[in-house]
């Protein structure tokens, strides 16, 4: 079997009006970059990955057009690939890995970390068509077994307007939806009213329910040890990114340590050397690499195994897709993140806290969740298809 062609689709959603707020960021416009990988057997390999930055840019006009990232695949990406065996994952994989130390990138004012999310674009691809040739669902295709995935719902996002009353719906909706863990963010406002927010949060949830905090960096070292403290009483599953990076891992292990609190962190690892820094420096005690977003599942079930031997369970940031496959075929998967589906909400009320769903009309089918677990299905590859239609609609013209 030979890869023929290698097609893919910038899609850039609607400006999203209030945006919602991560820690310290405002999510305001959600994009994608999918990719098809064809063969001369007629299998095609579906993959994707999403938020890179410059994959569009803006026009005089102000619509999305593409961007700087968004030639990377034909440029660098396409021409290793076009002639070769898909089923060659690893070869093809430290071919690609390449474009990312000999400097061409550097030419074309494109960073490591666009590569890497291209790379993973593909990777999934790859591992796509390789599954499907065995007519297994990537899960079992890696030997694993377990197709009901516990989910953690990533909720609990600022918006302008949002009120704590509100976030204490929220918090229910997800309780009600059968979630039994969910996350929200802390860091965007005072210290007080974060912590009332988590203690609202504890409280609509109940105290079987998991609770995580994801603060996006937004505490320098000592602000997030006493952060950790505060929110300590509230049973928190986990503190994520509690610290900035240029602080050092180290730091992270001070928070843990002092602060009381568990520490979550490695979606921003660039590969598995990153993801090594972090267990070997015990700043972390679940890693959540982002296969997805870096490197592709190849990458990610290297970091699976480096973490294995410190015993540190995998729970992967975004990408529930792919990333629950993954969990399933390793030892120490734990959990994937999901995002709100709009069918599962009582009102258009309690739809407005995230929009980060409306990008699941990007495929016509995806697994279901069921009592707060994703169910792989046992369809060949990661088991879902795009919708021709709506990518007809959200992709963006490419130069
Ligand atoms: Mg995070």
């Amino acid at each position: 079997m030979k890869i023929t062609k290698i097609d893919y689709e910038i899609l850039v959603w609607p400006e999203l009006d209030p945006p919602f707020w991560m820690s310290l960021l405002p999510v305001n416009r959600p994009h994608e970059l999918i990719v098809k990988v064809f063969t001369d057997e007629g299998l095609i390999g579906f993959g994707h990955t999403d938020q890179i930055p410059g994959v569009y840019q803006i026009d005089s006009q102000g619509e999305p057009i593409a961007g700087n990232a968004a030639s990377i695949l034909p440029d660098l990406i396409a021409p290793i690939l076009v002639g070769q065996d898909p089923t060659r994952i690893e070869a093809l994989w430290n071919v690609m890995f390449q474009t990312t130390f000999q400097s061409r990138w550097n030419r074309y004012g494109r960073t490591r970390a666009q590569l890497m999310a291209v790379i993973a674009a593909v990777d999934m691809a790859l591992w796509d068509i390789a599954a499907k040739i065995a007519s297994m669902p990537v899960f079992r295709f890696m030997g694993g077994t377990q197709h009901s995935i516990p989910c953690y719902m990533a909720g609990g996002y600022y918006r302008e307007g949002k009120t704590i009353e509100h976030l204490m719906r929220e918090m229910k909706v997800f309780r009600k939806q059968g979630f039994n863990a969910v996350k929200m963010r802390v860091g965007g406002e005072s210290l007080d009213t974060d912590v009332e927010r988590v203690a609202v949060a504890r409280e609509a949830l109940g105290p079987e329910t998991w609770l995580m905090l994801d603060a996006n960096e937004a505490y320098e070292s000592v602000a997030g040890i006493e952060a950790a403290k505060a929110f300590a009483p509230h049973d928190i599953f986990w503190f994520e990114e509690p610290a900035r990076w240029y602080e050092g891992a180290s730091v992270w292990k001070h928070v843990a340590n002092e602060g009381g609190i568990p520490v979550a962190g490695g979606e921003q690892a660039a590969a598995r050397w990153e993801a090594a820094d972090l267990v070997e420096s015990s700043a972390i005690s679940y890693m959540e690499f982002d296969g997805m977003r870096t490197g592709g599942p190849s990458e990610w079930l290297k970091v699976a195994i480096i973490c294995e031997k410190a015993n540190i369970p995998m729970a992967p940031h975004h990408g529930p897709l792919m990333h629950a496959h993954l969990v399933s075929a390793v030892p120490n998967g734990l959990l994937v993140e999901v995002f709100p589906d709009p069918a599962g909400y009582g009102s258009d009320d309690e739809l407005e806290f995230t929009r980060w769903d409306r990008k699941y009309e990007m495929f016509s089918s995806y697994p279901d969740i069921v009592d707060g677990n994703l169910m792989l299905p046992d369809t060949p590859g990661w088991g879902f298809e795009f919708d021709e239609d709506a990518i007809g609609r959200l992709r963006v013209q490419r130069r």
